[in-house]
């Protein structure tokens, strides 16, 4: 029996419900009875393998390959940066509109399938509308997304290009027009999907699930993800609980909420000790994938911090422009919210939060490509040459001693 519970007083609530938040703000979560007798079963695709944890069927159709992604040893030169020998790095970037975000999508238009939704909404500065923007384009469905007035105008592009609407929206602030735009959907029967909605949680959670068949069973020490909307973190949590009931595993990994200092709404509730997040407000940040200041939700995850031992780190300007470049010159190439877990992670093993010897895994949730505005504060390196004088500048490049240091 699937039903949708909220997540800190446990209230209940039908599965088909079109708000994606209980009505006193809590998120919600999928309940699905029986996970203590589910097992993984034979299949080509991760969601036919974990189809027995799922609560909507999926349709290959649907699928724009979205998954399968790298985790590989972050090497040593990022291992030597941080003080952490095993340290991984989860490349989200692999995902057909480059984020995690394309995940969820896969599930959430598969609810909007089942339920004959002819069109879906979100609310997005970036990733998440390209991501609703192209399933929806590949499903059939219509796409509206909601745009604050500052969305950048090629994250406005990508979302065009798969026929979304789009809908630029004047508001004092992002929270503001975010509660609004997703007041509107009972009244109007559209459904406003969340990053932090019930639904594309689980399709974070299969992410849980690739790890475990990536590392053949073990389960990682840490799982450092940096956190806006807080979906995809309790996403992955919820797939490790669910391998736990399932009798697959016999632990949980410790997650790290990562956020940039500048908006940091649970960092601080954490740190400070409170239970509450404060919320953030007129405030920006480089990461400007992870700028929820006022998440709703958020109370959950810091209550889920305190009652599972998680840690809790931000990174500042600097730290995650450096984060940044370190990737980058390690070989990947994210954008600025994924940098911040390098950040934090290194962090966390200075104060001795993280041992020696625990596994870190990072979660690289977006491709660099994805914010060129980073690129303002970048300056790229370029000798001009000619065809006369090529020769000679390439051969005062190799004898010089300047290679590529960070
Ligand atoms: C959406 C996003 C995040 C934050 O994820 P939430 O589920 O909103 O907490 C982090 N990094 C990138 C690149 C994102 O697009």
């Amino acid at each position: 029996m699937k039903r949708l519970l909220s997540t800190i007083s446990g209230q209940v609530f039908p599965f088909e419900r079109i708000e994606e938040f209980a009505g006193n703000g809590e998120s919600l979560e999928v309940s699905i009875g029986g996970l203590a007798a589910a097992r993984v079963r034979p299949g080509r695709h991760l969601w036919e393998r974990f189809a027995d944890f799922l609560p909507v069927s999926i349709d290959a159709e649907l699928s724009l390959g979205e998954g399968g992604t790298p985790l590989l040893p972050a090497g040593r030169a990022l291992a030597d940066h941080t003080g952490i020998g095993r340290l991984l790095l989860k490349n989200e970037t692999m995902n057909p509109t480059w984020s995690f975000k394309d995940r969820g999508s896969l599930t959430t238009i598969a609810m909007a399938r089942q339920m004959g939704e002819a069109v879906t909404a979100t609310i997005s500065t970036g990733n998440m509308g390209n991501s609703i923007a192209a399933y929806a384009a590949h499903a059939g469905i219509r796409a509206v997304v909601f745009v604050p007035r500052y969305a950048p105008p090629e994250k406005i592009l990508a979302m065009a290009i798969h026929g979304a609407t789009v809908v630029r929206v004047s508001a004092p602030d992002y929270s503001v027009m975010k509660r609004e735009v997703l007041g509107l959907a009972a009244g109007l029967k559209l459904r406003v999907v969340s990053g932090n909605g019930p639904v594309r949680t689980e399709g974070y959670k299969l992410t849980a699930f690739e790890m475990f068949e990536q590392l053949e069973g073990s389960v990682p020490d840490f799982i450092a993800v940096p956190t806006s909307a807080c979906g995809h973190i309790r996403g992955i949590f919820k797939g490790y609980r669910e391998l736990v009931e399932a009798g697959l595993i016999d632990r949980l990994p410790r997650m790290i909420v990562v956020q940039a200092a500048n908006v940091n709404p649970i960092v601080s509730a954490l740190r400070e000790g409170r239970e509450r997040i404060v919320p953030v407000t007129g405030k920006e940040t480089v990461a400007e994938a992870i700028t929820s200041g006022d998440p709703p939700g958020g109370d959950e995850i810091v209550l889920k911090a305190r009652r599972f031992g998680w840690l809790a780190e931000d990174a500042t300007e600097e730290e995650i422009l450096d984060a940044q470049l370190r990737l980058a010159r390690a070989g990947h190439f994210v954008e600025p919210a994924a940098a911040a877990p390098l950040a934090a992670a290194r962090k966390l093993r200075a104060a001795g939060k993280i041992g020696r010897d625990d596994s870190v895994v990072l979660m690289l949730t977006g491709s660099g490509l994805k914010d060129m505005g980073v690129f303002a504060r970048r300056t790229a390196e370029v000798i001009d040459s000619d065809l006369r004088n090529v020769r000679g500048d390439v051969e005062k490049i190799l004898a010089s001693s300047r290679w590529g240091k960070v």
